[in-house]
């Protein structure tokens, strides 16, 4: 076949070999994740944030293209992930304004979906309300698949940069003492970042109201692994010596007893006047949205990490596309 000779192929340079230690890999439970793997993303993260500071955009994957698809409403993680591919000169087909006017909506599997989109991408990134859904759209798919969120399972990127901006913002992990407050029955970030704290020598807290307690088998692990681990539905239990009190939102969405979400919504509120009892070296953080478990008057304050935490989402989602990509 006659190529048209202004593509001139010849002239482009081939495709660097990939490498790295997460080149071809699903990214679908924090539980594929061990502390070398965890400080070699850590040190990838570093250098996208350093990198980015510098040049703003750098063209480490111009030749590949992320298919963000999100059956969930998502605008921080959703935006989160196209900013690290834009960054790192790659492309991205956003799926994002819900999916119910596309072939899902018509009754497409997952499966097909994912054996579709791969034709299109060298990515995926996935929100699914269900959890197992990531599980089971990597079996079909070829391309590495990114669990963006699974209903109430996982969220393992949200916990890998939770973890990096502990470590960056407190120096360290081993030997703090952490509380987790709001709704630790569905939310996913917080069983995602449980789960990776364990690899860790840290204290646990665990504040909510009864019905919103953490699941009692991860609860379970807690008590297996050792920590020394604590649970109470008192805010003022804990606020005096916690290291890292991680705040988050009461889950609406997934309340199917809309009378019990009301009684429970309001629980906490982390007021500046709550923060006077915290140490003077500590962070708060919340994966974000906040729906008024901490007042806009405390963003001032040094000790609110969570919009930091933000940003560290940016360069650990770089981190890790460049690292399944293969050009970590
Ligand atoms: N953005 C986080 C998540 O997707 C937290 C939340 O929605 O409350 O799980």
């Amino acid at each position: 076949m006659e190529l048209n000779p202004l593509f001139n192929l010849d002239a482009i340079p081939a495709r660097p070999e990939p490498t790295g230690l997460l080149y071809g890999e699903d990214v679908l439970s924090v539980a594929q994740f061990d502390r070398d793997k965890i400080d070699y993303i850590f040190t990838r993260a570093n250098e996208m944030r350093e990198m980015v500071k510098r040049v703003g955009k750098f063209d480490l994957i111009p030749d590949k293209v992320a298919a963000c698809i999100f059956y969930e409403p998502s605008t921080r993680t959703s935006s989160s992930f196209i900013a690290a591919m834009q960054r790192l000169g790659g492309s991205v087909i956003p799926i994002t304004s819900g999916v119910s006017f596309s072939s899902v909506s018509k009754g497409e599997t997952l499966g097909d979906t994912m054996r579709v989109l791969e034709q299109y991408a060298d990515v995926v990134v996935l929100r699914h309300p269900e959890v197992g859904a990531a599980k089971e759209a990597a079996s079909a798919a070829s391309v590495p698949v990114i669990n963006a969120g699974d209903g109430p399972g996982e969220h393992p990127t949200q916990a890998l940069l939770d973890l990096f901006t502990i470590q960056d913002e407190l120096g360290q992990i081993d030997g703090l003492k952490i509380a987790m407050l709001g709704d630790l029955r569905y939310g996913r970030t917080v069983h995602s970042l449980t789960k990776l704290l364990l690899q860790y020598d840290v204290q646990l807290r665990y504040v909510s109201p009864e019905v919103l307690r953490l699941p009692m088998n991860l609860m379970n692990r807690v008590i297996d692994s050792g920590r020394n681990v604590r649970e109470t539905y008192s805010l003022a239990d804990v606020i005096r010596d916690v290291d890292v009190l991680y705040v988050t939102r009461v889950q609406k969405e997934r309340f199917s007893d809309l009378s019990q979400y009301e009684q429970v919504k309001n629980f906490y509120e982390i007021t500046p006047e709550v923060m006077e009892e915290a140490k003077e070296k500590m962070i708060v953080m919340h994966p974000l949205p906040r729906v008024g478990e901490i007042p806009e008057s405390l963003d001032s304050d040094p000790r609110a990490a969570y919009f930091r935490q933000a940003q560290n989402g940016m360069y650990v989602r770089m981190a890790l596309l460049a690292g399944v990509l293969g050009r970590a």
